[in-house]
């Protein structure tokens, strides 16, 4: 049985003030939310430990967005499982197109990164996807196929939520058709091993688009950047109509 998912990715938003004054507005809009949506919150590390201390056992869940493959060492500006899982982080973005854009991301160390947060306690929501012109010129799925097999090298499917995210959707308005993403995500599912990893959509999703992206029979759960901000427009999300 495989699990729904909603989770929002503030990337670099919100001061500590700004994401307790969501918290307030957003936990308000829960209390019909159909238990067995999971609801995530990944934030940049200086808010996750307020939040967590204010979530009141609630039922949104608190992720990061990187964390690397050392417990601790020689390594400025980076974060360990033990200091998320510390502060009451039960999962993290792993791979997502802006890291392996920005920051020099590879396979090798989205591999190193999904295995030591699963060493650590930690679920990794590991973002695949291609880029406009990988989709013009035919090459979605080899794409994603091997950044499918260079990823998962020796990492555990039990813990495991994966995200696609076309490239060329996130955070431009322009939504993969419904039909399309799950016809990818389909075809991400026939590489894994275990058929219950969930598998989200995530590329402009928006409170006016979520109920027919989750119709679709293989989309699991959307990873929400830029409509993940307002507690109101989150809220529709994660209570999209079924
Ligand atoms: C994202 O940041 O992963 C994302 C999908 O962003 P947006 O929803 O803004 O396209």
């Amino acid at each position: 049985m495989r699990k729904t998912v909603l989770a929002g990715n503030w990337k670099m938003y919100k001061t500590q003030a700004e994401a307790l004054e969501f918290l307030k507005g957003f936990v308000s809009h829960l209390e019909d939310t159909p238990d067995e949506r999971d609801v995530i919150l990944c934030v940049p590390y200086t808010a996750l430990g307020s939040l967590s201390k204010n979530l009141h056992g609630g039922r949104v869940r608190l992720g990061a967005q990187n964390v690397h493959w050392e417990d601790c060492g020689a390594f400025t500006g980076e974060i360990s499982a033990p200091m998320l899982t510390e502060l009451g982080v039960d999962y993290v973005v792993v791979g997502h197109s802006e890291r392996r854009e920005y920051f020099g991301e590879t396979d090798e160390t989205v591999n190193r990164r999904l295995k030591a947060a699963q060493a650590g306690g930690l679920t990794p929501i590991l973002c695949v996807g291609e880029t406009k012109a990988q989709r013009d010129a035919g090459e979605t799925e080899a794409h994603i196929f091997s950044q499918l097999e260079q990823d998962l090298v020796d990492v555990d499917q039990s813990k495991l939520i994966i995200a696609y995210e076309p490239i060329w959707a996130i955070g431009t308005g322009d939504t993969c058709d419904a039909a399309e993403a799950n016809r990818v995500i389909g075809l991400i599912r026939s590489k894994l091993s275990n058929p219950d990893v969930p598998i989200q959509y995530g590329g402009s999703v928006k409170p006016t688009n979520v109920d027919e992206i989750m119709a679709q029979p293989e989309i699991d759960g959307a990873l929400v950047g830029g409509a993940s901000l307002e507690p109101e427009s989150f809220a529709r999300i994660v209570n999209y109509k079924a």
